[in-house]
């Protein structure tokens, strides 16, 4: 049901837990956030297994919020800019 990772810059459709406000990614959001997405969803938060409606939104994860392998690449590549110049 979830995407197996999340990628910096991708949109998502995800769902807002209204109990410990955890945003739960859903599905790729192929409009790139420009619909006027508005949706809720009966379902079961993975975190707190609160059950209820949970209101979607779009989303888009930063860097921070991904692989952390994939940051230290970033921040690596940087670091080997600045030792060039
Ligand atoms: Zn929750």
């Amino acid at each position: 049901m979830f995407p197996a990772t999340l990628r910096v810059g991708v949109w998502y459709i995800a769902a807002l837990c209204p109990h410990c406000k955890r945003l739960i990614p859903l599905f790729r959001d192929l409009t790139q956030g420009a619909s006027n997405f508005r949706g809720s969803y009966q379902m079961t938060c993975p975190e707190c297994k609160h059950k209820g409606v949970f209101e979607g939104q779009h989303y888009k994860p930063s860097a921070t919020e991904c692989l952390p392998e994939v940051a230290n690449v970033q921040s690596a590549s940087q670091a080997d800019e600045s030792n060039l110049a």
